[in-house]
């Protein structure tokens, strides 16, 4: 102690120099290391041995560090020897292996292995999903629907037979008596409940009237008491696991929780926790996984608790911080600064054959003000399907390429980059460009060609597919990259095409799956944003309607008529091959069906387990008018346009998500054509009264109520869940929380408290110098994710 107060006087004496005198101080790695050798966590160690060769502002820093430090030790008089020696090997026990847990048994470190859960920290969080109240109970006391573990005498069990009940236990608590119901009457029943028997049971207490029964208890024969997270599996994994394995992954998660949590570190400044009165990450870790016993359970299955909403908050706090750490760098890094010909801009959007929507003028000007700076752009640029978007790609890829930089433009499939690159040749042939196409299925000698001519900078606007970010592909000096439909591309694949560049090239992502604003938030943190809001005028929504499968014959009426007008149809289903366990109608066999319904016309199939070459080639032909129908799975590709076609059907309608129907009916009604979209749905659902079917039908009538495909978004995510959305979203990005849900009210509110503590942070700090934790853990886990530009 007393050496600690000497190190204590010492830094604080230093601290109170100024920075030409601390510039001079050396020696002080030295003198404290004596002084306080064995108290200081590792990496704090390491920053004081190089302490003497740093600037004062960093050597500030990092004697504030070990200052608090040694408040903290000094302050808490009860810390043992013991625990001091802990502290020292805190950030090791993160990655502690779950193999060294000795006080495991050898059956829960199966159930953590199965789980994918590797060391502490894994399993620090791996966090209940909900949680059960299994607390003991008195029956007199509770309500309706509420659950609890019950200790019984049993009075009488005996063999009834109420509709599906076969077995009734009446049973006895402090004088109250009530029932417990049983589906069956196997023999343990009666062997269980032994008259007189004192039992512990626990189930979901009903209540008619007086009478308070429980139906099917669980029969407990060990100390099953108190508040219970609980787990699920976590991703689509496809691992089978029984409530055994879960009960002993409980157990296995509260024994690790409960006697490792204290030394993992806390990376939360500590004038945030003050600032929303969080608790410490200890605290918070061992209360998830085992609630106090009085918890109040409601509030804790909101997730509400304080030391659930810290846990929340973290998370999203360190992808916010990330988001905002990346976007600084991104903002100091050099770039090509464009010079914006006005005359030529205009001269361009004169000679378009259609008038800009007032959204594309915004969104252009937002896109050329950013182009215009000398850091790089980094833009995500949403528009609902048929909002133009192409155009406005177009324009600002004009303005680069006559500063002399190279433009590249990357769509998912082939046909897409055929489909812009048409576009572009078309928007601007009066400008005298060299505009080429470069995709995978040129021959070698052609791809040479270009590749040759794009290293001389003789091409100006390079529009392609992943041929693009082939290692052939080399620039002269590539300022620009647009990406279209970017949900389609991984982190790693923008990477390739971006570091062709000579510097950080400007950068703008495009897509046409609204994202709602919560998720934009959540994942899009470090993009700026531009939205096309308003249809091109005169664009007709396309009429949508839910069809019943008994009203089949006014699909097929419609749809003659729409073919003989010598319009064509799409008909989608939701999935390939029938599996065991859905009674799907396949693609393959609605094939089938639509060739039967229609054997004078001519129909293509197109379906996900095709090679990306067929399926193209089938768009091609059917976009030359090959076939009237078009029956598909969901492969068919976002953004191709088939101006012919006027028909969408979406059979099964109920298995979609309405962005995904929105998406789909975008393709038809896209020329001068008006479009229908049919929703079919099986009879099951006409007057329907189960609250499922209400609901899926709810959900359906949206798509007939508005063409918004923001507004559908939002209403999918409310009424059928984030998954989906989230999916979209964010593949490519791979970022899966642990606790987080943004579907949960209380994540939203901690989400707006993220961002902004997230920004004020990194405006203050922005290399996090006097946070070497935060930022060691912000790195580890979303340098490769959000390919942050490394800063030494
Ligand atoms: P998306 O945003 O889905 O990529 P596109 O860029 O493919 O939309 O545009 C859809 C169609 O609308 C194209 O045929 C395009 O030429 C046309 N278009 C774009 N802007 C306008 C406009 N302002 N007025 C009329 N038609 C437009
Ligand atoms: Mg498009």
């Amino acid at each position: 102690m007393e050496n600690l107060q000497k190190a204590k006087q010492i830094i604080e004496k230093t601290l109170s120099y100024d920075d030409i005198l601390l510039s001079r101080v050396k020696g002080l790695s030295n003198t404290l290391n004596d002084l306080i050798y064995g108290v200081l966590p590792k990496d704090l160690y390491e920053d004081l041995q190089y302490i003497d060769g740093l600037s004062p502002a960093k050597k500030r820093a990092i004697l504030k560090m070990v200052n608090d430090y040694i408040d903290l030790i000094l302050n808490k008089k009860t810390l043992k020897q013991q625990e001091k020696k802990d502290i020292k090997k805190l950030p090791i026990e993160r990655f502690r292996q779950i193999t060294e847990f000795k006080e495991l048994k050898p059956i829960e470190k199966r159930a953590l292995k199965k789980v994918g859960i590797k060391n502490a920290e894994d399993a620090f969080f791996y966090i209940p999903k909900r949680y059960e109240d299994r607390r003991l109970k008195d029956i007199q006391k509770v309500k309706d629907g509420e659950t609890g573990t019950f200790e019984c005498k049993v009075i009488e069990t005996k063999k009834i037979n109420k509709g599906k009940i076969k077995v009734e236990v009446v049973v006895e608590q402090k004088g109250n008596r009530f029932s417990l119901y049983f589906f069956h009457d196997k023999p343990f029943l009666f062997t269980f409940f032994r008259k007189d028997k004192v039992v512990k049971i626990f189930g979901k207490v009903k209540v008619y009237g007086k009478e308070k029964s429980i139906l099917q208890p669980e029969l407990l024969n060990e100390d099953f008491e108190g508040i219970f997270g609980v787990y699920s599996l976590r991703g689509d994994s496809n691992i089978k696991i029984t409530s055994q394995t879960l009960n002993h992954l409980r157990r296995a998660l509260i024994k690790i929780s409960q006697k490792y949590a204290d030394y993992y570190p806390d990376i939360l400044p500590s004038y945030i926790l003050e600032k929303y009165g969080f608790p410490d990450i200890s605290e918070s870790i061992k209360n998830i996984h085992k609630p106090p016993e009085n918890e109040n359970i409601d509030k804790l299955n909101d997730f509400e608790t304080d030391y659930q909403k810290r846990l929340i908050f973290q998370e999203l706090f360190i992808l916010q911080l990330a988001q905002k750490y990346k976007k600084y760098h991104i903002q100091k890094e050099p770039s090509y600064k464009i010079k914006i010909d006005l005359d030529l801009l205009e001269e361009a959007i004169k000679s378009l054959p259609f008038e800009l929507t007032n959204a594309q003028k915004r969104v252009l000007k937002e896109i050329l003000d950013d182009l215009s700076r000398d850091f790089p752009m980094n833009r995500l640029v949403q528009g609902d399907v048929g909002s133009g978007k192409t155009v406005i790609a177009a324009l600002s890829a004009l303005m680069v390429a006559k500063n002399g930089y190279q433009v590249a433009v990357m769509a998912p499939t082939e046909i897409l980059a055929n489909q812009h690159y048409k576009n572009f040749v078309n928007f601007l042939q009066k400008f005298n460009l060299n505009i080429k196409l470069l995709t995978g299925s040129l021959s070698q000698k052609e791809k040479k060609e270009i590749y040759q001519d794009i290293k001389d900078g003789k091409v100006d606007i390079v529009i392609g597919t992943h041929a693009l970010i082939e290692d052939d592909v080399e620039f002269k000096n590539l300022a620009f990259v647009i990406i279209d439909e970017q949900h389609r591309f991984g982190v790693e694949q923008r990477k390739r095409l971006t570091d062709k560049s000579h510097k950080y090239p400007h950068t703008m992502v495009m897509t046409a799956t609204p994202i709602p604003r919560t998720m934009a938030l959540a994942y899009f943190g470090d993009l700026d944003k531009s939205i096309i809001d308003e249809l091109p005028k005169g664009r007709k929504p396309v009429k949508t309607a839910i069809l019943f499968e008994s009203e089949r014959n006014y699909l097929y009426k419609k749809v003659r008529e729409e073919i003989e007008k010598g319009r064509q149809v799409f008909v989608i289903y939701p999935l390939i091959e029938e599996s065991e366990k859905s009674d799907l109608k396949s693609a393959m066999e609605g094939y089938k069906h639509w060739k039967e319904a229609f054997p004078d016309k001519e129909a293509f199939l197109l379906h996900g387990k095709m090679k990306q070459e067929e399926k193209d080639r089938i768009m091609r032909a059917f976009l030359a008018k090959e076939a009237h129908i078009l029956v598909s799975t969901t492969v068919i590709e976002v953004g191709v346009d088939v101006p012919n076609a006027s028909v969408m059907v979406i059979e099964e309608a109920h298995r979609f998500g309405l962005s995904q129907i929105h998406q789909l009916r975008g393709r038809v009604g896209r020329g001068q054509y008006e479009g229908f979209c049919f929703l079919m749905v099986p009879d099951e659902f006409k007057n329907a009264t189960e609250p499922s079917r209400l609901k899926t039908l709810e959900r359906l009538k949206i798509l007939v109520r508005t063409n918004d495909g923001f507004k559908i978004a939002e209403e999918d995510l409310r009424l059928r869940g984030a998954g989906d959305i989230a999916g979209t979203a964010q593949s490519g990005k791979n970022i899966d929380f642990s606790i987080v849900d943004l579907e949960r009210p209380i994540d939203l509110i901690l989400m707006e408290d993220a961002i902004k503590e997230a920004e004020n942070l990194i405006k203050q700090d922005p290399e996090l110098t006097n946070f070497p934790l935060l930022k060691q853990y912000m790195l580890e886990k979303y340098k490769d994710k959000l390919d942050i530009v490394n800063i030494a």
